[in-house]
């Protein structure tokens, strides 16, 4: 059986259901994994009574509008978070199979476009768990970060991608941002620029999408944190910590206070190498903000934007270095490349050297 078989329609109603069911799954994972409990057992309980909840209220993005955003048992208030997790999940499977699966050659094998799905779907939703385990805890689990990149390093062949590309994405990913942004910033500045969470996450870039996709996760990250780091600073005139951040750090103070002699300086000194132990600066430069959640939003903006992108600089920059006399041959290769993907960053790059040659 092909893909082309089954009607498109289709195919995305189950996408979007199933993309809603996980998201609420996400929900789960996200308080869950950080606090070390088990994910499938026991069922959900209401955080602010421990009443069961129940199955009819759990129903994602519907059970929050029905219940008007309370609990069902004894009416606390419920965080929008939940259902705009639920909706994210949602968002990400239909985008998923509108593009990167329908687009797919009509005569690709069922079980080759499934598992191409299952793949990108199970990308989305770790990264999903990851930002909001990032913002909450400053925290990115092992488990998310290097299982997705072992994912992305099985499911390259199925995807286009050589599993040799792959590992080499993942070897630069990480060794970037531990030589660049952990070592020798904390050799400038005394303390790291990144977590080692962040390079593990960049690992999973590279085995997604081999080194452009390290490259653009790298510079569209830091374009998304700088530019919600500065509505952040007009909107409120600081940078904030996660609350749970900050109180970790009152108990563990508390726990030095407690102690005494040879013990008290064995925990000073191993919180001195905990950087988040040590309170922020209160500058523009010293805020601390968790980078993880714009490097995975990034990577998952790659396979839509990125790919584009890339393709299109890298053959500006063959342009530029081969000479005018082949442009013609080039061009025309760029006009392939833009009707594959559209969009106005896609043509801009496109549109300037179309002007270019014709001034010529
Ligand atoms: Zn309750």
């Amino acid at each position: 059986m092909v893909l082309a078989e089954l009607p498109p329609t289709f195919l995305l109603v189950i996408a979007g259901l199933v993309g809603l069911l996980f998201g609420s799954f996400a929900n789960v994972v996200i308080y869950r994994l950080p606090r070390g409990e088990n994910l499938a057992y026991p069922a959900s309980r209401c955080p602010a009574c421990g009443a069961p909840i129940r199955a009819y209220h759990n129903v994602p993005v519907l059970g929050w509008l029905w219940l008007r955003g309370r609990a069902g048992c004894c009416k606390a208030p419920i965080s929008p978070r939940y259902p705009a997790v639920e909706l994210l999940g949602g968002l990400w499977s239909l985008a998923v199979m509108r593009v990167l699966v329908l687009d797919l050659p009509g005569d690709t094998a069922l079980w080759r476009a499934g598992l191409v799905f299952a793949a990108y779907f199970a990308l989305g939703i770790g990264l999903l768990c990851a930002v909001f385990i990032d913002l909450d805890h400053m925290l990115l689990p092992d488990s998310l970060t290097l299982g997705g990149a072992v994912l992305g390093l099985c499911s390259a062949p199925l995807r286009g991608i050589g599993v040799g590309d792959s590992l080499l994405g993942a070897l630069i990913g990480y060794v970037v941002v531990w030589l660049l942004f952990v070592e020798l910033y904390r050799l400038l500045r005394g303390v790291p620029g990144m977590g080692l969470g962040d390079a593990k996450l960049l690992a999973l870039a590279g085995a997604w999408f081999g080194w452009p996709g390290v490259l653009f996760a790298l510079l569209a990250g830091s374009v998304l944190g700088t530019l919600t780091a500065l509505a952040a600073l007009v909107a409120r005139g600081r940078l904030e910590e996660p609350e749970s951040v900050v109180r970790e750090r009152e108990e563990l103070e508390r726990a030095l206070d407690e102690l005494e002699g040879e013990e008290r300086q064995q925990l000073a000194d191993e919180l001195a190498q905990d950087p988040l132990f040590a309170k922020p600066g209160s500058g523009f430069g010293q805020a601390r903000l968790a980078f993880g959640p714009f490097l995975a939003v990034a990577t998952l903006l790659y396979p839509f934007v990125g790919t584009h992108l890339i393709e299109n600089y890298l053959l500006e920059a063959r342009l530029m270095t081969s000479g005018w006399e082949n442009a013609p041959a080039l061009t025309g290769e760029a006009v392939a490349f833009s009707a594959g993907g559209t969009g106005l960053l896609d043509a801009l790059p496109l549109y300037i050297y179309r002007h270019l040659i014709g001034m010529r």
